[in-house]
């Protein structure tokens, strides 16, 4: 295996990178660092972000420069701002050993004359954006006679972005002598020409095929009814309790509307587009870098170059005008040999454009299905009960209140707390979903699903210790049919989707009208609603019954919108347009229709939620309002039985896995 020290790097880089956290370099460094380590040389990479490339560059470059010497021996020229001081702040800590190193970002937007005397307190390494660079120059023509290095990095952004001219103007000013790295996405003739004109027999490096994709990224998309999308949105998030997103819309006015409902309906979100001073996309950026927001909902223009790791998820609420710019959201997500998903939400018009997409990125994207109320309950049910178990508990902070606490929970069992504690987030949570509507938009006769047969929906799954296997042999074998009939299988933990050729399906209705069992649990199966709109209320509730004959009620897996876990969601940081910026959590409400939806509002405020309102910024007072009455806390108790039969499982199972690590 190669490591950076067999890469021939200075100790002092090597120690750098190791303490950053590299182990192994990747693809494009492992073919770049050497090469320029080696002689001086021009360079050519195509090379996408997100794989490493400032390394690749940085790194040489580094070692290359001399920092007993104080003026600029080496520029970086980067399309935004945002790329800029990203790369500024990584070469910061790869140089972190290097005595005397100092690197200054040059852009737009801050005080030039502030960065005119960072230079002159003698850096040896620039990082502009062309614009600024240029408007510096006028100022200080010389500043650029002893650069020895100059990089182009996003070199097609650059051009997309217009500073062709900048670009001409800024490389005349350095030495003729100076070696050229050009590291780009995409290899159109306008980067070809740079290379023509200012490059002096480049070798060339390449960490992929041109206009591919990021192996490491899921395409996925749901065909929702254009009114529903923004409730499609908010399901696709609750069903992630840990999103870190960003969502692309098509337009400022767009953007901005979609950020405020999020924000509105409880959601950590805000808005990244042009109509917002620079100062203002600063403060957004860095709220989305430091995780106090969880989704970022940005225009393609303003989020390009942004380059923050661990995006879980890219979203395009709209699709781009240009399918190109498709590559560039997407590639958000997925950095660092990271895995990533990137969702679009169309409706049945835009199957199309998805087909265009998919010929463009050489990727073939997989419809899915917007998950249901009871599995985006069960998401949440999991992750929270998950997180009780593994919360790092502060004894000492804690030890003062607890007789009081003790005191007023005296009376209540061990099973009795823990209900109630979960009620605290959950309630709200399973109310809201309850009934919910299916969202997916399904086409003339189209019960939809990935093998083409019909769904149905099955009250059985892992918990049962069932796999996609046993069911298909399960219930292939009640209904006396082949299990070729039987394409496919989703094992949920208390229920499954099986998908049936049609042919099948009503004998498998007439087998399971029987009282079958399994291991003592009633089977029984269903047709998957065809619409929630349609089939609103009673199919959901049938849908939900896999707990039935465990929890004593017909409301299924039931749900919790989990409290956030990330450290600055909530506390003092408020949204600057004056929204409260609660932590993503309980205190969220789950979907509501949006006004033009036409369909009458599911989830205002129930008549029997005695706790707070569900835009309520707080949650401290909770526990206070958890209900005292006896025989609603019953209710409670079998409301929520079910779920402790699942957590149970799901914790032991957890304990298992510790104890074998
Ligand atoms: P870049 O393509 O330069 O924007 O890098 C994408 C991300 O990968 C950055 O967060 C880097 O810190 C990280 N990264 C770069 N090289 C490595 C490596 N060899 N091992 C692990 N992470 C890396």
């Amino acid at each position: 295996m190669t490591t950076f020290e067999n890469l021939g790097l200075a100790p002092e880089l090597v120690r750098a990178v190791s303490e950053l956290g590299f182990e192994t370099p990747t693809p494009i460094q492992l073919q770049s660092i050497p090469l320029l380590l080696e002689s001086p040389t021009d360079l050519v990479a195509l090379a996408q972000t997100g794989t490493g490339k400032t390394a690749a560059f940085g790194l040489p470059l580094l070692q290359r420069i001399d920092t007993r010497k104080r003026h600029i021996q080496a520029l970086i020229l980067s399309p935004t701002r945002e790329l800029c001081m990203q790369i500024t702040r990584d070469l910061e800590a790869f140089g972190k050993h290097l005595p005397g190193f100092g690197v200054v970002a040059v852009y737009g937007g801050a005080s030039i004359q502030g960065q005119l005397k960072q230079i002159q307190d003698g850096v040896q390494v620039v990082v502009a954006t062309p614009g600024r660079l240029v408007d510096i120059m006028q100022k200080r023509k010389t500043i650029l006679e002893n650069v020895q290095i100059a990089v182009l990095d996003e070199a097609d952004e650059m051009l997309n972005m217009g500073f062709r001219d900048d670009l001409d103007t800024i490389l005349s000013y350095t030495p003729g002598t100076k070696n050229t790295w050009l590291f780009s996405a995409s290899m159109p003739n306008e980067v070809l020409n740079i290379s023509r004109n200012f490059m002096r027999n480049p070798k060339e490096v390449s960490s992929g095929e041109k206009n591919v994709t990021n192996k490491n990224i899921e395409h996925v998309y749901y065909v929702v009814h254009a009114r529903d999308k923004y409730m499609a949105l908010k399901r696709i998030a609750d069903f992630h309790p840990d999103i870190f997103a960003i969502v692309f819309c098509r337009t400022k006015i767009e953007t901005q509307q979609i950020a405020d409902m999020l924000v509105k309906d409880g959601y950590n979100a805000d808005s990244l587009h042009g109509d917002l001073s620079q100062a203002q996309r600063d403060v957004v950026m860095k709220r989305y870098r430091n995780r106090s927001l969880q989704l970022l909902v940005a225009t393609d223009v303003a989020a390009r170059g942004i380059d923050v790791d661990d995006v879980t998820h890219v979203i395009h609420y709209s699709l781009p005008d240009e399918p190109e710019s498709y590559l560039h959201r997407s590639g958000r997500t997925a950095r660092a040999g990271k895995k990533g998903v990137s969702m679009v939400l169309i409706n049945m018009k835009e199957i199309g454009r998805i087909k265009m997409i998919e010929r463009l990125v050489k990727t073939t994207f997989t419809r899915v299905q917007l998950p249901l109320g009871n599995e985006v309950c069960e998401n949440q049910l999991l992750s929270l009960v998950k997180k009780v178990h593994n919360v790092d508990v502060n004894r000492s902070d804690i030890e003062p209140f607890m007789p009081a606490i003790y005191e007023e929970l005296s009376e209540l069992s061990r099973e009795e707390i823990i209900t109630r504690f979960i009620s605290v987030e959950f309630n709200r949570f399973l109310d809201y979903y309850r009934n919910s509507p299916d969202l997916n938009a399904y086409g003339n006769n189209e019960e939809f699903s990935h093998g083409g047969g019909i769904k149905m929906f099955l009250t059985l799954g892992s918990l049962d210790g069932l796999n996609k296997q046993t069911i298909k042999e399960f219930v292939a074998k009640t209904a006396g049919i082949d299990e070729a009939q039987i394409p496919w299988v989703d094992v949920k933990n208390s229920y499954s989707f099986v998908e049936v050729n049609a042919a099948s399906v009503e004998k498998i209705q007439a087998a399971f009208k029987e009282n079958i069992t399994y291991n003592g649990r009633r089977a029984q199966i269903e047709l998957r609603a065809q619409s929630g709109r349609d089939r609103d209320g009673g199919g959901r509730e049938r849908r939900g019954s896999g707990r039935n004959d465990r929890g004593g009620d017909n409301r299924g897996g039931g749900g919790y919108r989990g409290r956030n876990d990330r450290p600055q969601g909530g506390g003092g940081d408020r949204n600057r347009r004056g929204g409260d910026s609660r932590p993503y959590s309980g205190a969220r409400g789950p979907e509501t229709r949006s006004s033009n939806g036409g369909a009458r509002n599911q989830w205002s405020k129930p008549k029997n939620d005695r706790s707070r309102d569900m835009s309520g910024p707080s949650t401290t007072n909770n526990f206070a309002q958890a209900p005292k009455n006896k025989k609603e806390s019953l209710d409670l108790s079998a409301e929520l039985k079910s779920i402790f039969e699942m957590d149970k499982k799901e914790l032991r199972k957890l304990e298992k896995n510790r104890k074998g690590n």
